[in-house]
């Protein structure tokens, strides 16, 4: 069976590489009936964010691509977050010890901090002399017996074989040339990270394993312990990076490229997940506005390519206009933007509670008309729009100030709205120029009266629109009070 994971390490929020790689994995897994896991590497205490753990796996589920099995939800095989399996690493590394793939290394931080400096001086790359390599067992003995602060160190082997990797295709590297025997148990009985990463992947069953490329090289040292504990790997591959158009880091665009951050900005999950995966990577064909069902049948990992991921987010907008008609389109989403949209206009009018405009007709009206002329539905919140939702006050010397026969056209206005059954721009402008007519005023001031009662704007949607927007009956509450 297919199982994947994404792993990563709680030392901050989710962001679009992150989401990125879980979103592979979750394709992945979905492509082949698979089951999609997430695990936190918590490994490295120091570097733990507080909430993180939770909020990334908050955003997932937020994402559309919640993990089958993963520390909230739970599963067979957890725990799902290494501090939990400590035990497991540790007699891990003790039968790699038993078994001669690994040793105690009792070398103090000033001896390796000394082989450092002398490396660097002779301008090589600092790496570990495996001096404790060759301690008898005797000595070992004693030092333990001693109490002696100490690690547990895997022996390379030199002589990597290739191994094929799903995107990068043969790949080998022989880490035993260029680095020190690694540590894999920590003087505090933590492991790190290449040991927990095996661990967990075989004892959680992973077939396929999907992350970054910055871990390709780190592949052949994981194969060399697959080996030496005699387990089958699974199948690796690694995935470009993703970058900004221009090629510069993601991380450059310091704030935004955080999850949370395009969900306060009114950016829809489909539409970031859209986006994220329309670089040229991993499909025959590029296009906007693929939902997360025809990512899924559209997938091919053989099309993932080992170029950078190129991703314009200036682009962001226009995805999300896509994926927000869809929505209003579809009764069932539209519902989850009414909702949201109720509850922040509650947060910042309390007063309109029992009002109708924040009653469900009204605002999926709001949204159809509106839909194709923003691009978030938090537009919907700015100043701008505020008329949708708060009557403007117009006073008689305003009134005046525009026409004398404001009052009439008011009334006039109202009765027709009560004639009309259903409202179209279309009717209303060939109407509207009958009032101005009937009441011999110019039409453009008929439109500036009607325009600064309905929404105490100079400018904005035509006024037809608005009034279809608004409703005959919010466009008549506002027009009586023009009445004497
Ligand atoms: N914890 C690693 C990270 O944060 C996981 C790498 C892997 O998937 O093996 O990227």
């Amino acid at each position: 069976p297919v199982r994947v994971r994404f792993a990563p390490s709680p030392t901050g929020f989710l962001h679009l590489g992150g989401l990125r790689t879980a979103l592979y994995n979750y394709l992945f897994a979905k492509k082949h009936n698979g089951t999609f896991i997430l695990r936190l590497e918590d490994t490295d205490q120091s570097r733990l964010v507080p909430g993180a753990a939770r909020h990334i796996e908050d955003m997932l589920e937020w994402a559309g691509i919640p993990p089958d099995e993963s520390p909230q939800r739970g599963g067979a095989m957890g725990p799902y977050v290494q501090s939990q399996r400590l035990e497991l690493y540790s007699s891990t590394a003790q039968r790699l010890v038993q078994s001669g793939h690994a040793y105690y290394c009792f070398c103090s931080a000033q001896r390796l901090q000394l082989l450092k400096k002398e490396a660097l001086r002779s301008g090589h790359t600092p790496r570990y002399d495996n001096r404790c390599r060759h301690l008898e067992p005797a000595q070992v003995e004693q030092r333990l017996a001693q109490g002696l602060s100490h690690v547990i160190r895997f022996r390379l082997h030199e002589g990597a074989e290739p191994f094929h990797d799903l995107v990068f295709g043969w790949t080998r590297h022989d880490v035993a040339q260029v680095e020190g025997d690694p540590v894999i148990l920590k003087a505090d009985g933590f492991p790190t990270y290449h040991l927990a990463n095996i661990v967990d992947d075989h004892h959680m069953g992973v077939s396929h394993v999907l992350r970054g490329s910055e871990w390709l090289i780190s592949t052949s040292k994981h194969l060399l312990l697959y080996r030496a504990l005699a387990w089958t790997p699974p199948a690796f591959g690694h995935l470009p990076l993703l970058l900004n158009r221009d090629g510069s880091k993601l991380s450059k665009r310091q704030g935004h490229i955080f999850i949370e951050s395009f969900r306060s900005q009114g950016v829809l999950p489909e539409a970031l997940l859209d986006i994220t995966t329309n670089c040229g990577s991993g499909f025959d064909s590029n296009r906007m506005g693929r939902t997360l069902e025809e990512l899924i049948a559209e997938f091919n990992p053989s099309k993932i390519s080992t170029h950078s991921a190129l991703m314009d987010l200036d682009k962001m907008p226009e995805f999300n206009r896509i994926h927000l008609q869809r929505r209003v389109q579809d009764p069932q989403l539209c519902t989850s933007l009414v909702t949201h949209l109720q509850s922040q206009l509650l947060l910042q009018h309390p007063e309109l509670r029992d009002q109708d405009v924040l009653q469900l007709p009204y605002i999926i009206r709001v949204l159809h008309h509106r839909k194709a002329h923003i691009w978030s539905v938090k537009e919907l919140l700015s100043p701008q729009y505020s008329y949708l939702w708060i009557r403007p006050s117009i006073s008689a010397q305003q009134v005046a100030a525009i026409t004398s026969e404001g009052p009439l056209i008011a009334s006039l206005v109202i009765r027709l709205l009560e004639q009309s059954e259903e409202l179209t721009v279309q009717r209303l402008s060939t109407e509207l120029k009958a009032v101005a007519e009937h009441t011999s005023t110019k039409y453009k001031d008929v439109m500036k009266l009607l325009r600064q009662a309905l929404s105490g704007l100079q400018q904005g949607p035509s006024v037809a629109e608005m009034m279809v927007c608004l409703g005959a009956s919010e466009t008549s509450q506002r027009l009586l009070r023009l009445l004497p």
